[in-house]
Formats: structure tokens, C-alpha cells, sequence
């Protein structure tokens, strides 16, 4: 039992990030750990932000949607978790997947202003919908995670409806996400040189792209480190990047950002790290076809650029379209700028692209963070 939450809580490690471009929505970690109506179980569980999670991915309709948890300090140390749960959190503290903050006031409702986000939260916000007007007048930017069948489900706060929803970015994030911020805190998680520099560190398994640093808190109108509370250095221009991603079977599997440091290997398990791996969602026809690396991708100025390295070949179906005569054939070790519109396609129902360019529409079937553990699922209330 003890190992299969593990291995939930390592998968639920992989649908939290601080990162602007991946981030579909922000939650109050303290907050969601003590649904306790959701399973009927221990005053606090930090499996209910994998129930959550699981909802927001049914209600998008798309796999492995990461979310931005702000999480109260206390959490660290909340008696009512496992040592193990309280360890986890740590740990995500030290890689800067979490915001751990001594105080975190408004900064979920901030986060949700400068990104655009949708917020998952039973709270109301009253007295703060003058401050962020867009409480009351976008419908489903607050819905609430509820029990429902088959998991939770979500009721907006007003104006109806059960879908999160995300709004624009706040005019002020667009000038923030275009520089680097450093904090003058040594180690600082959010705002350092890069990686963790915590007691967990040398656990740290996810690579933080130079561009996923979060945002800024804005304290009167200067860019502030939301942890630490000090003013943030501005360290230049933030490298330019894409967020692209995987299609399997009609369905976006996952988002994941190109860079222009650092070129990414998309294929059945890719070499080294940093790769994007597609095995898992695999029949054994394309298993066999796709290559354990078969595309390149490269960020060129604003060009995607992509370069078949496999065995097979891969095509480009322009515009989207999936008609057979579309199809452009890219053959082993040939190159080409993935245009507006284009998706490349590894095998057939095999895509990447920029999600607002996949077609969507296909029936959800998708892998559920709790998977890992169904006998977890199994003792849900009905
Ligand atoms: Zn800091």
C-alpha cells in the first residue's frame, strides 16, 4: 500500500510546475489536501491534488495537464500528513515546482491574474473581486473541485457552468515573462541561477527550462520575489521558446517546451535527457515503426525547426489536415520548418505540433495520475 502511494504521489510530481507556458491552472495546496469529503479518508491527503488534477484533465479534455500550486508553508510540516507526504512536498518545494510561501495572501488569485489561469478553489473571494475584477466577470475562472461520480467534478462560482476556464494574461505579465529575475537570496528555489539548492537537491529529477521561471509578484508595481519578499534583479531578456505537443490517438498527451539552448528528442525513448517519450502511449504496430529517436526539434529565431532522425521517416500534414494526399512525406535525416498551422506526424495518430494547431474532438481516454494505485480508487465512496 505504502509503495503504491509512492508511486501515485511520484506521478502526481509530474503534473506540478511553476512554469508560466505549462501551468493550466493554480490551486492552494493547503487547501485541496483537506477535501476530505472527495474520498472520505484522513483529515489531509496530498492524493486529492492528484484527484483534482485527474478532474482538470478529464474537463480539458487533454493528458498530463500540470498545475501551479501555491502551498502554505505549514504544509511542510502538517501533522495530519504522512512523514512521507510531508517529504514529497518538500522535495517539490526544493525543485521549485511549488511556490512555498511563508504567507501566500492573494498570490494564487495574482498568479491566476498575470497568467490567465483558472483557479480550483471552493473560496469565494469576496472581498477581493474589486482587486480582480475578472471573479465575477469571467464565468469559470474559479470553479470549485466537488465530489462527483467517478471523481471530482467542478461548479463555477458564478455565471454557472462546470468548465474551468482560462481568461487573457494580465497586460503586466507580458513584460515580466520577457526578462529573467533573480533573487538575492543564495538557493533561492523560484528565482535562482537554476535548479534547487535545498537539503533535497541531490533528488532533484526535473530540469527546469530557462524559461519556465515563474512569475514575478508584483508589490507596487516592482518585480518581487513572492518566497523571499526581496526586490528581483533583472537579468536580461528571457530566451525565446515554443510550447509544442504530443498528440497520440486524437488525444494531446502532453505539452512540453522548446528552447533556444537546447534542441529536444522526440521518439519511442529517447537517448539522454530531456527527451520526449512516447513508448507509453504506444500500440505495438507503432512501437515497432517509431524510432527510439525519430524526430529532432530545434528552436531557430522563431522558426520550428524539425529534422527526421529515424529509420522509418515521418511526414508533415499541413495545416492540420489529416487527409492522406495532404501528407508530405520528410524522409530519414531531412529537415523542415513546421509552418503555422503544420503538425509532423511520426507514424499515423502519432503528432506533434502547437496544441492550438492539433485537431481535437477524439473520445478521452486518458492515463489517470491515481492509475497507479486502484485500490486507492477502489475505496472511494460511491
Ligand atoms: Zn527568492
Amino acid at each position: 500500500m505504502r509503495f503504491e502511494i509512492s508511486k501515485v504521489l511520484d506521478a502526481i510530481e509530474g503534473r506540478v510546475c511553476t512554469d508560466p507556458q505549462l501551468a493550466r491552472a493554480v490551486v492552494d495546496l493547503a487547501e485541496i489536501i483537506r477535501y476530505q469529503d472527495l474520498d472520505g479518508g484522513r483529515p489531509a491527503s496530498t492524493l486529492r491534488l492528484g484527484m483534482v488534477i485527474d478532474a482538470l484533465a478529464r474537463s480539458l479534455e487533454e493528458d498530463n495537464v500540470p498545475v501551479y500550486a501555491v502551498v502554505h508553508r505549514g504544509v511542510l510540516s502538517d501533522a495530519d500528513l504522512t512523514s512521507n507526504e510531508r517529504m514529497v512536498v518538500r522535495r517539490w518545494a526544493d525543485d521549485g515546482l511549488v511556490e512555498v510561501l511563508d504567507n501566500p495572501g492573494d498570490r494564487m488569485l495574482e498568479v491566476a491574474d498575470l497568467l490567465g489561469l483558472p483557479v480550483l478553489s471552493r473560496v469565494r473571494f469576496d472581498g477581493l473581486r474589486g482587486r480582480f475584477p475578472w471573479l465575477v466577470e469571467q464565468p469559470g475562472r474559479v470553479v470549485a473541485p466537488v465530489p462527483g461520480a467517478g471523481g471530482p467534478v467542478f461548479i463555477a462560482h458564478v455565471g454557472g457552468g462546470h468548465t474551468p476556464v482560462a481568461g487573457p494574461p494580465s497586460p503586466a505579465a507580458a513584460q515580466l515573462l520577457a526578462r529573467e529575475w533573480r533573487c538575492s537570496e543564495s538557493g533561492c528555489n523560484l528565482f535562482g541561477g537554476g535548479g534547487g539548492g535545498g537539503a533535497f537537491a541531490d533528488l532533484a529529477r526535473v530540469d527546469r527550462a530557462p524559461t519556465g521561471q515563474p512569475p514575478p509578484s508584483l508589490r507596487n508595481g516592482v518585480p518581487t520575489c513572492p518566497r523571499h519578499g526581496s526586490r528581483l534583479r533583472d537579468a536580461g531578456p528571457r530566451s525565446r521558446s515554443e510550447v509544442l505537443a504530443v498528440r497520440v490517438g486524437g488525444l494531446i498527451r502532453r505539452r512540453f517546451t522548446l528552447t533556444e539552448e537546447q534542441s529536444v528528442l522526440v521518439g519511442r525513448a529517447p537517448e539522454g535527457s530531456g527527451g520526449i517519450m512516447l513508448g507509453q502511449w504506444l500500440n505495438d504496430e507503432a512501437r515497432r515503426w517509431i524510432s527510439r529517436s525519430h524526430l529532432r526539434l530545434e528552436l531557430r529565431g522563431s522558426d520550428v525547426m524539425v529534422t527526421d532522425v529515424s529509420t522509418n521517416g515521418s511526414g508533415i500534414r499541413p495545416a492540420g489536415s489529416l487527409a492522406e494526399a495532404d501528407r508530405i512525406p520528410l524522409a530519414p535525416q531531412q529537415s523542415r520548418v513546421l509552418a503555422g498551422g503544420d503538425m509532423v506526424e511520426l507514424y499515423p495518430g502519432v503528432q506533434i505540433g502547437r496544441p492550438t494547431d492539433l485537431p481535437s474532438g477524439a473520445p478521452y481516454n486518458p492515463d489517470s495520475v491515481m492509475s497507479e494505485a486502484p485500490t486507492m480508487a477502489m475505496r472511494l465512496p460511491r
